[in-house]
């Protein structure tokens, strides 16, 4: 267990989101990941409330968040669960913990194309094959400036270290 107290003043300003959460439950019963969580949202509100950060660090479900932020619209209190996952995704990787090796490839990705995921075939219930053009949509290129663009990524994640 890490005490609040050890935390730097961002660290704390992350948990901190926490410390308003009244466990009324309505972040866990709108996350489309919950049924795969083993920590649904309300629960790793009320874990980081009580400075378990070690614990949540070490849980797989601080991974699974789809960053869809139904937490955030729900919470009557303006807390977001989310915003709690993401700084211990942050410091669990800083720590050394473990974390999904293919994150690596996404920001391979990135680095490479500009986006996480380059444009798909899609397929439709009749499993017909469709290309972005075949529905009237412009191809999707990567960023103009793409030197400035990994100038940019570098910054921000040289930032989110300190
Ligand atoms: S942002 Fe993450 S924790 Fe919040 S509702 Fe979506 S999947 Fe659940
Ligand atoms: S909706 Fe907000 S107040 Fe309610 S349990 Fe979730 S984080 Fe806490």
């Amino acid at each position: 267990m890490m005490a609040l107290s050890r935390l730097s003043l961002k660290e704390k300003a992350y948990v901190g989101v926490a410390e308003q959460c009244t466990q009324c439950g309505k972040c866990s019963s709108g996350c489309p990941a919950a049924r795969y969580l083993e920590l649904r949202p309300r629960k790793i509100a009320l874990m980081a409330q009580r400075d378990l950060v070690e614990e949540l660090l070490g849980s797989d479900a601080i991974w699974m968040c789809t960053q869809c932020h139904q937490c955030m619209e729900r919470c009557p209190r303006e807390i977001t669960p989310y915003d709690i996952v993401i700084y211990l995704q942050n410091l669990a990787v800083l720590k050394g913990y473990d974390y999904p090796r293919d994150l690596n490839m996404l920001y391979a990705s990135i680095k490479r194309h500009g986006a996480i995921q380059l444009p798909q075939e899609i397929f439709d219930r009749e499993f017909e094959n469709y290309e972005r053009s075949d529905l009237g949509l412009p191809d999707l290129e990567g960023p103009a400036d793409m030197e400035g663009f990994l100038k940019g990524l570098t910054k921000v994640l040289e930032e989110s270290r300190r």
